[in-house]
């Protein structure tokens, strides 16, 4: 299902392959976590060349429902996608939304956010929720501890995402989807590699890196991400998921990561935010009011081939909404582009120098962590 085609140090262009399509690693996915993108629909997707998004099957499943979907034909079907749809198996969500009633070693028990229900989830169920969604790669319920948590209570919650995950597996029926598991221990070096050692032994089809992105900072999320990889198996995709700012993103490549997935770059389209070469800008200020280049002269989306910064910032100034849809349209793009020049220079084994010129011009002080 993945094959590494070629290597630059640690970085890796290779292709996996789906019920959907082979995709060329490394690339990013926008989050469509109810399978409806922000201000983007199918097509944009297909125009910007956007090959997968990730949605979550726990949200799916409270609404529409999977009788619903099964009406409609399946998710591919029904938002008219035909690309590659990841799945989250929704654990992050129902326990950083405050929506967590208990967790314990047999479940999560959660209170739905659309009737407030309380529902339990077994790994068992949650993989037969993305076993009958059909979505191209489900993802083991794992248990994620919040950041803050201390070293007792991060060892438990890998102990229970490793329990978890051989639940996930042995009830994971359906052999067109792929099946990653998810790497927890905070950013404890010993807790980070026991996790990815464990999960290693268990054959997964991708392995992924979660609970980082929260606060941890640039310097500490480039370690974790070397604590996990080091100890997963080298040629099986690696996801770091919920990653994030264009340098966290260029310097994981670099650290063996092949997968991302993100809402900032959507989410930071809506504050205003625009991704450039040089780092974030924010068209409301008043020095773009008579900027009338596009917001980066090296791109080539659909914006920036047709409108200038100084029109862009006019229609925030009188609350014309489109300029939303705008810059959304040139973050994904934008974001997308760039993971297809990385994947150009790792063919070149030219990474290094294509990192560092990237991370050279690229202001990080613009970005904010998230
Ligand atoms: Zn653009």
């Amino acid at each position: 299902m993945f094959k590494t085609i070629s290597e630059s140090g640690s970085a890796r262009y290779g292709r996996l392959k789906t019920q959907h399509g082979t995709i060329e690693t490394p690339f990013f996915m926008p989050v469509a976590t109810k399978m409806g993108l922000k201000l983007l629909n199918s097509q944009d997707l297909k125009d910007i060349g956007i090959k997968a998004v990730i949605s979550n099957a726990l949200i799916l499943y409270l609404n529409p429902g999977l009788e619903f979907l099964k009406k409609a034909k399946g998710i591919h079907n029904f938002v008219n996608y035909n690309g590659i749809i990841f799945t989250d198996s929704g654990g992050f969500q129902m326990i950083s939304d405050n929506l967590l009633v208990s967790i314990n070693e047999e479940a999560v028990r959660f209170r739905s956010p659309f009737n407030r229900q309380i529902h339990k989830i077994t790994p068992e169920k949650d993989i037969r929720i993305q076993n009958e969604l059909n979505s191209d790669v489900a993802m083991c319920l794992d248990y994620m501890p919040r950041f803050e948590n201390n070293y007792e209570s991060i060892k438990e919650s890998i102990k229970i995402t490793f329990e978890w995950a051989k639940r996930c597996k042995a009830s994971h029926e359906n052999k067109k989807q792929l099946l990653f598991c998810i790497n927890q221990g905070g950013t404890y070096k010993e807790l980070r590699e026991k996790s990815a050692s464990l999960l290693s032994s268990l054959d997964f089809d991708g392995y992924a890196i979660g609970g980082l992105g929260i606060g941890e900072g640039h310097d500490l999320l480039k370690r974790t991400v070397d604590m996990a990889v080091k100890k997963m198996p080298k040629y099986r995709p690696k996801y770091l998921m919920g990653i994030g700012t264009l340098n966290d993103i260029i310097e994981s490549i670099g650290r063996g990561i092949d997968i991302f997935d993100s809402c900032y770059a959507t989410r930071h389209a809506r504050h205003e935010m625009a991704f450039t070469y040089k780092g974030e800008i924010r068209l409301g200020k008043v020095k773009y009011e008579e900027d009338f280049n596009p917001i980066d002269k090296n791109c080539r989306c659909f914006t920036c081939k047709h409108y200038t910064k100084a029109y862009i910032h006019y229609l925030i100034k009188i609350n014309e909404l489109s300029w939303k849809r705008l810059m959304t349209l040139h973050n994904v793009y934008f974001i997308n582009n760039l993971l297809k020049e990385a994947r150009t220079a790792i063919k070149e084994d030219n990474f290094k120098s294509f990192k560092n010129n990237f991370l050279k011009d690229y202001n990080v002080k613009k970005t904010s962590l998230q």
